[in-house]
């Protein structure tokens, strides 16, 4: 199973992933992780994008780009993944199709999780009280809301047309969502 997920700050998006990478035996490739690992290593990687995250900025493309090339290339990528955070703008679609494309591997589904937007930045206040994230202040917040609709959501409309798009409730308990995204994504593929 070769996914990617999409969905605003908030929805839950990771929460799913890992666990939709644990039901169907693929790996959970999280471009925000993958920075946030970085920046608690301090490599030359993380301090290169630090500033850019904290303020809730995008990384650059080429960046991006380059990390999740790197991981897919790998020949677990062929076994299945799930992409959680890329891409995010129409450049970052064009550069994954490239890379999908020179390692011979297909999407089976990009799943879209919805939310309306107070129920999203309630959940997101209650994960800065409890993570601490240091892209969780109100205004790094408000700046990630505004990228993700200016810039990803025109992607889910992108892959409806080519017939990829599963459109999921986000609302509910954890379990429920992922019971609804492995029925969806079972009568889908
Ligand atoms: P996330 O955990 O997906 O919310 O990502 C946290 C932060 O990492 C984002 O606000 C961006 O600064 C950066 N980031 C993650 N994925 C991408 C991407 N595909 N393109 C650019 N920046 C990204």
């Amino acid at each position: 199973m070769h996914l990617l997920i999409m969905g605003p700050q908030g929805v839950g998006k990771g929460t799913q992933a890992v666990r939709l990478g644990q039901h169907y035996g693929i790996q959970n490739i999280s471009t925000g992780d993958i920075f946030r690992y970085n920046i608690k290593r301090q490599t030359e990687l993380g301090k290169k994008v630090k500033a850019v995250i904290d303020a809730g900025e995008l990384v650059t493309d080429e960046l991006t780009g380059e990390l999740v090339r790197d991981v897919l290339c790998l020949e677990n990528a062929r076994e299945g993944f799930i992409l959680d955070g890329y891409p995010r703008n129409h450049n970052q679609v064009i550069d994954l199709d490239a890379t999908l494309d020179e390692f011979s591997l297909k999407l089976d589904a990009a799943i879209s999780l919805t939310a309306d937007r107070e129920e999203l930045v309630e959940r997101m206040l209650k994960r800065a009280e409890i993570e601490g994230r240091d892209d969780d202040t109100p205004d790094a917040i408000n700046k990630r809301l505004e990228i993700y609709d200016t810039q990803t959501a025109p992607l889910v409309n992108h892959y409806r047309t080519r017939g990829l798009l599963l459109s999921v409730d986000g609302i509910g308990s954890v379990e429920d969502i992922t019971n609804r995204i492995i029925k969806e994504l079972d009568a889908f593929v």
